[in-house]
């Protein structure tokens, strides 16, 4: 008998069962994929550590989440950077002076910021009630065409129109010269990798891969006191409610033999309509590699159907009110816990993942 059964070996299930094991409580972590760590996982191939679910740039203001993670693995001194390749134009990300500059030719920030309040007041936007309008209201339109527009949409799979403003703001917009993509005062990425840290967080737990919790519920409902859930809330209540939504991502991952630097960045991203993926992940530039090879990805936006992975929750008003009844039920429960990416259907990043795991483990176990 376990005390806590974690469905789900990501990084809520991970902090979870750590912080549990040191307690003295006996965790089985169950996961449906054949490794741990969820979309954090790392898989080495030709000695580069490839983001195998998309880029992962771990970044935080919360010092106390920095020395967390760091008391597992050290970090290296990397700063996200990313470029924009427009039709063979290239921008720097996030939108700061040196894309204003490339742009307009602008040089200094008044500049800038009178270009902006130029498109901006010819739309005439005062309060942005979606992803275009916020976009034109922070940027102004022609980075919203070159820049925004194409990506969001591909990325998306709908309007820009049909989107909520909050996805946008997660970009800085800096009047300075300064292209590092978050404005966090910790960043980096862990040497070795992520599954570096979740190795250390599973060490005490028992570990049972390629089991699908769904397949064996009756089995798992008796084998443990409490249940914490990180999967998708909606299928844990059978989709009574109806089904949330989600994106899904395709990623083409190749091997280039005849160079040792594909495009001299870890990510570009590809703003126009028409190239089918978002982005060209560089993996090996995530750590300084100097392999002579180097492994690229392209991330291509799908559409998300149950038998393929769901990566982003689409927090519009009608997915978000159809989890609000799921999370009516989820509060009702007693012996199981909710937590992650797809049982919050939040799009969290890494540090509020933790940050939500250790909320959980302080409210289960207070002072004890
Ligand atoms: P997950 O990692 O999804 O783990 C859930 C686990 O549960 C999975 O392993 C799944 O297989 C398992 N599971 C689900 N259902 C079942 C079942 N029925 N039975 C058994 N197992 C089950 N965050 C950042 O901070 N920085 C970034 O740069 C960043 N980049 C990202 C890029 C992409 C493309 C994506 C999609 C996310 C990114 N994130 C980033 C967010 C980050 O991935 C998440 O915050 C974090 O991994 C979520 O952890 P989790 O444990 O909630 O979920
Ligand atoms: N975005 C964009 N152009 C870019 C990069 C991002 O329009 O070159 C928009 C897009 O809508 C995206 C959102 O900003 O979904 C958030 O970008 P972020 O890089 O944070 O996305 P994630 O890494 O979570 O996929």
């Amino acid at each position: 008998m376990y005390d806590y059964l974690i469905v789900g070996a990501g990084l809520f299930g991970s902090v979870f069962a750590y912080e549990a094991t040191k307690k003295g409580k006996k965790c089985l972590v169950i996961d449906k994929r054949n490794h741990i760590g969820g979309n954090v996982y790392n898989e080495k191939k030709e000695g580069i550590n490839v983001h195998k679910y998309g880029a992962h740039i771990f970044h935080t203001n919360n010092e106390q989440i920095w020395n967390y993670v760091n008391g597992f693995v050290e970090f290296n001194r990397y700063t996200h950077s990313p470029v924009a390749n427009y039709k063979g134009e290239i921008y720097n990300l996030p939108f700061n002076m040196n894309t204003f500059n490339k742009l307009w030719g602008v040089v200094t920030p008044k500049e800038a910021k009178e270009k902006i309040e130029e498109q901006k007041g010819r739309v005439g936007i005062n309060n942005p009630t979606n992803l275009e309008e916020q976009a034109i209201s922070l940027v102004g339109t022609d980075i919203y065409e070159k820049l925004i527009k194409g990506y969001t949409e591909k990325q998306w799979g709908r309007s820009a129109k049909d989107l909520p403003a909050f996805i946008i703001k997660r970009l800085p917009v800096r009047f300075t010269y300064d292209n590092n993509y978050f404005n966090d005062k910790y960043q980096g990425i862990p040497i070795g990798g992520y599954n570096v840290i979740i190795e250390k967080m599973l060490e005490k737990s028992d570990v049972r891969l390629e089991v699908d919790y769904f397949d064996k519920k009756e089995e798992f409902e008796g084998i443990a006191h409490k249940t914490v859930y990180t999967g998708m809330i909606d299928q844990y209540y059978d989709y009574i409610y109806g089904v949330l939504e989600y994106r899904s991502l395709k990623f083409e991952t190749n091997v280039v033999e005849d160079t040792d630097n594909f495009q001299g960045n870890t990510i570009v991203n590809y703003t126009d309509r028409d190239t089918p993926y978002t982005r060209i992940i560089e993996h090996k530039h995530f750590e300084y590699g100097t392999q002579e090879k180097t492994i690229i990805s392209k991330e291509y936006p799908i559409e998300w159907k149950k038998c393929n992975e769901p990566y982003y929750p689409i927090n519009n008003q009608q997915n978000n009110e159809t989890y609000r009844k799921y999370k009516e039920l989820a509060d009702g429960e007693q012996n199981v816990i909710f937590g992650g990416r797809l049982a919050n259907y939040n799009y969290y990043d890494m540090h509020q993942v933790i940050g939500a795991a250790l909320v959980a483990i302080e409210k289960e176990f207070g002072d004890k």
